[in-house]
């Protein structure tokens, strides 16, 4: 059938792109010296040929210590966002086929991990970030399917903070829903009672992330000063309904900006500092507890440990496609930072998922 074609195709585009062979893939983006920062003291000495090899300089006490490491794809300072999007977007398309989907950026704050996710300006294309892009191309190859598959696509914008989730998408006080689901069918929803918004146009979206970011910014602490402490999650919820068949299935899209992942000097900080940077060491480290439990096949997945884990259980499992978009900062200042996110990183590549179709 027309159906089986459409699968078929993005199957082959998807091995060409990611070749996902039950792994978590990894992805590492360089950002380039901000305005200010000497340019001439890089700690990225080389980036390989086919952008798989990094080198990292670490410009120990004058000694030239190098390091390398090695991701499934490696960006560098002059990368685009168009860049970093066309080499995930087989990805997201497979979310319109019935997977679970989840992205994270991580890496210290300041490496870039919200202009990668969020862009820089709405109102400049280029700088579109994956969440506008992907919520977009959703939609879009949903219509270009239109003859066969129904398909209903929602969003949902939330934040942790603290271990407290807030929604994004709260709208005069109000949380809003989507009439064609109900608490029990949502696969991958733990946050039952936070707005689900549908999506039809790229205007819908663009209003979307607008309410979103609005509301990020009249949280209770200012958002920049906010926003590297706390995760924020995108979840675009895809339900589609097969013509011929009648069959229903359904593939989520998790985009994770994580929280900073710089270590906190406990000896420095006190108060209200002092009590988020120990909530972000400990999820972040469930995280990675979740990562290494799934690595070693155990039989239990500690995925109760951290809110962040909690919600994306469904994302991180057996039926879950897996992007880490680690980011870097070119800076020497930033070495400690930059070789321990790489070695999480190494951590994390070594992992084993077995991707299958969410078929209910
Ligand atoms: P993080 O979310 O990791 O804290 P940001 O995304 O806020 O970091 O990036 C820190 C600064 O660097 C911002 O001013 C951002 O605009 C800039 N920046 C990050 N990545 C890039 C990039 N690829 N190209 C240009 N500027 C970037």
């Amino acid at each position: 059938s027309s159906y089986l074609k459409i699968l078929q195709e993005n199957q082959m585009l998807f091995n060409e792109v990611l070749d996902l062979k039950g792994k978590i893939r990894i992805y590492c983006r360089v950002r380039p010296f901000l305005p200010g920062e000497a340019k001439d003291q890089s700690t990225v000495d080389h980036i390989g040929e086919n952008g798989s090899i990094l080198i990292v300089n670490s410009l120990r006490k004058g000694k030239d210590s190098k390091k390398v490491f090695s991701f499934d794809k490696v960006f560098g300072p002059t990368s685009s966002q168009e860049q970093i999007y066309t080499n995930i977007q087989p990805l997201i398309r497979s979310v319109l086929d019935g997977y679970n989907v989840c992205i994270f950026a991580y890496g210290q704050t300041g490496s870039g991990k919200t202009y990668t996710m969020s862009g820089y300006d709405l109102n400049s294309k280029e700088t579109w970030g994956v969440n506008f892009r992907s919520i977009c191309d959703l939609f879009q190859i949903s219509k270009t399917r239109a003859d066969v598959i129904e398909y209903k696509v929602g969003v949902q914008m939330i934040e942790i903070y603290n271990e407290q989730v807030r929604d994004l998408l709260v709208i005069d006080g109000s949380t809003k829903r989507l009439d064609i689901y109900n608490n029990t069918q949502l696969n991958g929803l733990t946050v039952p009672d936070a707005s689900w918004v549908p999506v039809s146009s790229t205007q819908d979206v663009l209003d979307l992330i607008r309410i979103g970011q609005k509301n990020r910014i009249v949280g209770p602490t200012a958002f920049n000063e906010r926003s590297s402490r706390s995760h924020s999650i995108l979840t675009v919820h895809v339900h589609g309904k097969e013509f011929v068949s009648g069959s229903i299935f359904k593939g989520s899209l998790n985009l994770v900006d994580l929280a900073g992942s710089e270590r906190v000097d406990k000896s420095k900080v006190q108060g209200d500092r002092l009590k988020e940077a120990q909530y972000i060491n400990r999820s972040l480290s469930a995280l990675g507890d979740v990562i290494s439990a799934l690595a070693q096949k155990s039989t239990h997945i500690p995925y109760r440990n951290s809110k962040l884990t909690q919600i994306l259980q469904n994302s991180l499992g057996g039926h879950a496609k897996t992007l880490m978009l680690v980011h870097i900062s070119p800076e020497p200042e930033a070495i400690g930072e930059t070789v321990s996110t790489l070695k999480f990183a190494e951590r994390v590549a070594s992992i084993e998922l077995g991707a299958a179709r969410s078929n209910k």
